[in-house]
């Protein structure tokens, strides 16, 4: 039996403040570590060099509270690897075009111990029998990825940045997931007219209409009180948490 273990890292948006750091998560996998998103603050949830080893950064998209703190993890692995303990590259998974100068900047820096690969609509990623796919639904403000993980026990889905135009394409993404990580940028009472981020509501009815068995919330702003986003997605589906920085849940065989 498989099972996955993922630490959050940081669940707030567009800045970081006190303990809450931009958006970042630690999924472990057998040996191997997988990094959804590196925003800032993030690293300080990182065990530094044991997380380097076996490890697969995916970046979803070019907005810096998703990968500022990149250069952190790029420069811990050149310094832990001239000091004799990191003996292999990881890899960076940045989307495939650039996005003002951004992937440049990341895969020019050469205070790094590592290699990069590109993510499209077409990529799949084989890590020991877990598959990782890629989609961009079109309804965030640029080219951002959701990226879906599962094996035969398990299906997680992460949508990073989303709005809600194209919500049958996100449903269909989403499908019998194990577990959602969604974004809810927005409570209802912000009356935001905005349709490229989604609000706790909406993460619910996403969850209820995909038949997910579990919801967990991210990228809230980082004033508000997470309770609040937490009974507005309970107003659609029941079996919905928040995630708080250095939380573990764990998928999978026991
Ligand atoms: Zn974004
Ligand atoms: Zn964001």
């Amino acid at each position: 039996m498989s099972k996955i273990k993922i630490t959050t890292l940081g669940t707030v948006s567009p800045y970081l403040k006190g303990d809450k750091n931009c958006p970042g998560f630690l999924l472990e996998y057998h040996d191997k570590k997988i990094l959804l998103d590196c925003g800032n603050g993030s690293t300080r949830h990182l065990s530094f060099p044991n997380d380097l080893k076996n490890l697969h950064v995916i970046i979803t998209h070019y907005h810096k509270d998703h990968f500022g703190d990149i250069g952190v993890v790029q420069y811990a692995s050149y310094v832990y690897h001239n000091l004799g303990l990191l003996d292999e590259k990881i890899k960076i998974f940045l989307p495939k075009k650039d996005f003002k100068f951004n992937k440049k900047a990341i895969v020019y820096n050469e205070e790094s111990y590592s290699n990069y690969f590109d993510i499209d609509e077409n990529t799949t990623l084989n890590i020991d029998d877990l598959e990782i796919s890629f989609e961009d639904n079109g309804s965030h403000t640029i080219e951002s990825y959701m990226v879906k993980l599962q094996n035969k026990e398990f299906k997680i889905v992460y949508t990073s940045d989303i709005g809600t135009t194209n919500f049958n394409q996100l449903v269909e993404f989403c499908k019998n997931s194990n577990l959602i990580i969604c974004e809810s940028s927005f409570l209802k009472r912000h009356n935001s007219s905005s349709t490229t981020h989604m609000r706790a509501y909406d993460a619910g009815i996403l969850a209820k209409s995909a038949g997910a068995e579990r919801l967990l919330l991210t990228h809230f702003w980082p004033e508000e009180e997470k309770e609040l986003y937490l009974e507005e997605a309970k107003q659609n589906f029941q079996n919905v948490e928040v995630a708080e920085e250095g939380k573990q849940l764990i998928l999978g065989g026991i």
